[in-house]
């Protein structure tokens, strides 16, 4: 942030994009998958025919009104669509069909959630969700495509979109990535959207202006085209500094639509306040008024799944883990599930046999989790959905059993989590094919050791005369000699017990 900036306070409101994961259009048949061939997912009606009839799709009404439910909002009695007049070569109506204030009650209103803010928890507040429909998708310059010409897919056109609309509450780059983050992780964990920034199925809006602490909001500056957090808060923090500076100079801020630009890492004017589009709203008349019924917005309020925050909590006094390893493991859903699973068949597995209690089978599978399997999952260039198909949760509860009987050593279980991650076979397979079973054979490690000790007289020699750090290299070369294998609090133990002079 500028010397600029520092004297003002930033003020933002996010208008979040979200793709629903509906099977079909939210106004005719065709298919919302991701690719195609251009222009093979298409009708008379999202292609925009004249003559042709719009049907709503209950399933994109119901995922709004879970959405409407995971954050408090109000769901509207009734409900209605309104014409959004403009045109552009992926709009091929003329108009886009969308919900307004004053032209198409949208499904929710108010409501909020709540974010780790600069200085505590902050609550932003929601001004509304609407359901509206997806433009399509103009290409220039792809390869592929012949740069002289701009081409045009419409396999996207007519994918429900919910708009997630917050009221300025926001205060810095940093709580808009946290916002963003928090809804996303909603979206997924109630099954509506994929979250997926890159494939653009979640797209943001920023606005912003700058104040003097305690002055009236400032004029807002919309940001456009910011395809990734990074890029959101880049944009952010650009913007306010130019803000401020242009304060600063005596100069004003003019209200104005700009454009991200991730190369020069700058945002550039695309429209200003004068040249801004009249969208003349108004109903459209295609389309009837819906009406919620009470009775469905609690059926579907029933079938709502835990939300993050809750099971986060429920997590750290279930099995007494620290807040910040729960906020982890719950980030997403498949993640806790496949904690709680894992955990599930630690705790069955070991039920005959001694056991740490939930709490330390808990401990020992979050551990796991979020060092070595994350890593797993980073080097193999997994999800976690691949992942759990990869690593089912019962293989990693086996995995751990057989570190926790000492049939393997927790640094070779690490070796066989990789085959696992290779392979997908089970633990005891992978050991017993590659010959990793732990050895514990007193008299086989008392054969090792001997010949080491035979191996370095000198090194005895030092550690007997007191350099008792030498038991390390004693270790290693047993361990190597071993491939790793041997049991290492018995070799600690002959080691000492040789050492001291037997
Ligand atoms: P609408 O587009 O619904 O008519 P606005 O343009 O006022 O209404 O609001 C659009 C977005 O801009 C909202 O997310 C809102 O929170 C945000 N916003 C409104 N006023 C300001 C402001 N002064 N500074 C920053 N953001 C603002
Ligand atoms: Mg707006
Ligand atoms: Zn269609």
């Amino acid at each position: 942030m500028s010397d600029a900036a520092m004297k003002y306070e930033s003020v933002i409101g996010l208008e979040v994009h979200a793709q629903l994961l509906t099977n079909s259009k939210i106004f005719c048949g065709c298919t919302v998958a991701f690719g195609g061939e251009p222009n093979t997912r298409v009708c008379p009606i999202c292609l925009g025919m004249p003559g042709v009839l719009p049907v709503l799709n209950r399933r994109a009404v119901e995922y709004t009104i879970r959405m409407a439910l995971a954050v408090d909002g109000h769901v509207a009695e009734t409900s209605a669509f309104a014409r959004k007049n403009y045109f552009y070569p992926d709009l091929p109506k003329g108009y886009q069909i969308s919900q307004y204030d004053r032209a198409g009650e949208p499904i929710s209103l108010a409501g909020g959630i709540e974010i780790e803010g600069e200085d505590g928890p902050r609550f932003v507040r929601l001004r509304r969700i609407h359901l509206e429909e997806e433009a399509g998708k103009s290409i220039h310059n792809e390869p592929g495509y012949d740069p002289d010409l701009s081409y045009i897919d419409f396999n996207r056109t007519g994918v429900p979109l919910m708009e997630i609309v917050s009221e300025p509450d926001i205060r810095s780059p940093r709580e808009a990535s946290a916002y963003l983050a928090r809804l996303r992780q909603i979206l997924q964990y109630i099954g509506v959207c994929d979250g997926n920034m890159d494939e653009g199925s979640l797209r943001c809006d920023a606005n912003v202006s700058i104040r003097k602490p305690g002055d009236p909001l400032g004029e807002l500056v919309e940001i456009k085209n910011m395809n990734s957090m990074r890029s959101m808060e880049r944009a952010l923090e650009f913007e306010i500094d130019r803000q401020s500076e242009l304060l600063d100079d005596g100069g004003r801020v003019v209200r104005q639509t700009r454009l991200w630009d991730e190369e020069k890492r700058e945002t550039f004017p695309m429209r200003s306040k004068e040249e801004a589009h009249d969208y003349r709203y108004f109903p459209d008349p295609d389309l009837v008024t819906v009406e919620i019924a009470r009775s469905w917005v609690d059926e579907i309020g029933e079938d709502l799944p835990e939300l993050p925050d809750v099971r986060m909590r429920r997590i750290v006094d279930e099995y007494g883990l620290p807040q910040d390893m729960a906020r982890q493991l719950t980030e997403i859903r498949a993640r806790a599930d496949y904690f709680e699973a894992c955990v599930s068949h630690a705790v069955g597995d070991a039920a005959g046999g001694a056991s740490g209690g939930v709490a330390g089978d808990a401990r020992t599978v979050s551990n796991w989790m979020l060092s070595e399997l994350l890593r797993v999952q980073h080097e193999n260039h997994m999800n976690q959905q691949t992942l759990g198909a990869r690593i089912p949760p019962d293989h990693l509860a086996q995995l751990l059993g057989q570190i926790k009987d000492e049939k393997i050593s927790g640094k070779i279980g690490k070796d066989v989590l990789d085959i696992m991650a290779e392979t997908g076979k089970a633990p005891a397979q992978v050991i017993e094919e590659q010959g990793l079973v732990q050895i514990s054979d007193t008299g086989e490690l008392e054969g090792v050791v001997d010949g080491i000790l035979a191996e370095h007289p000198d090194d005895v020699a030092e550690y007997r005369a007191g350099k008792t750090k030498l038991l390390g290299f004693f270790m290693g070369q047993v361990m190597r000699a071993t491939q790793g294998k041997a049991n290492p609090k018995m070799v600690n133990e002959l080691l000492r017990k040789k050492l001291a002079g037997d």
